[in-house]
């Protein structure tokens, strides 16, 4: 077995654990292999490895694997079968920064962009995603640490982004998004994730109509198994994978 799928394999059995230990579901995780700095070559392991959802960063470094990964591996081929021998597709979530001029690439690449801060960056998603006639699935980034160089939206700013983001027609709000501050001591970043959690159910509470919020997208290689025992559907790893990125 090689490196990459050993990891992998243990980075599932943590998941399916710590999902046990709270007596949640582990079906209702999702795991998304974080691939940034990657090379497509890496992420093809991944996904014979039995990774199915990859999350990037960076633009235009996820555009050049994408397409690589398209053309030398998923094409089809005179035979009619893919060539990398795997009958699924993978699907990509954009878990970076993202700016408005960015928006038109993030949504013909993207099935879920986690970063969604500011009503003028919904508003220019749900500009390009209806030039191509897709409802395009985000989540809203929480700066839940509050420090000034962390991207995300206020907490006290998030119901009123939601309610807004509502009104969109070619969005659909699934859930929220955040990071705690790094800390050496994963539990140390529990109540953050506390607090996040927190935030999704009192906008549930409010009843949009037009949106969902099932998912919370936290968690990371160092502190996903806190963040799965305080409601995480969503966590984004890459370290505990791919190994360190240099
Ligand atoms: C890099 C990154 C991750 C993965 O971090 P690891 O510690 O390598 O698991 C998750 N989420 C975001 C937003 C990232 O930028």
């Amino acid at each position: 077995m090689n490196d990459i799928k050993e990891r992998l394999l243990a980075v599932k059995s943590q998941i399916v654990k710590a999902a046990q230990r709270c007596s949640r579901n582990p079906d209702e995780i999702t795991l998304v292999a974080v691939s940034k700095k990657k090379s497509a070559d890496t992420v093809i392991d991944a996904i014979k490895s039995g990774v199915d959802i990859l999350g990037e960063n960076y633009i235009q470094e996820a555009v050049d694997k994408i397409e690589a990964i398209n053309q030398n591996y998923f094409a089809k081929h005179e035979n009619n079968e893919k060539k990398i021998g795997i009958n699924r597709d993978v699907i990509w979530h954009f878990i970076g920064h993202l700016q408005s001029n960015k928006a038109k690439v993030a949504v013909k690449y993207f099935d879920l962009i986690h970063t969604v801060d500011s009503l003028k960056l919904a508003r220019e998603i749900n500009r390009q995603a209806e030039k191509i006639g897709k409802i395009q699935n985000i989540l809203i980034q929480i700066n839940i640490s509050e420090e000034e160089t962390k991207s995300g939206v206020d907490a006290d700013n998030t119901i009123e982004l939601a309610s807004s983001i509502a009104n969109l027609k070619f969005i659909s709000l699934r859930g929220l998004m955040g990071m705690p501050p790094f800390f050496d001591e994963p539990e140390r970043a529990r109540p953050y994730f506390r607090r996040i959690a927190q935030i999704r159910d009192a906008i549930k509470n409010n009843n949009i109509d037009g949106i969902s919020m099932e998912h919370l997208s936290m968690g990371m290689s160092g502190d996903f198994e806190v963040a799965i025992e305080e409601g995480a559907t969503m966590v984004r790893i890459g370290t505990s994978i791919f190994g360190s990125r240099a």
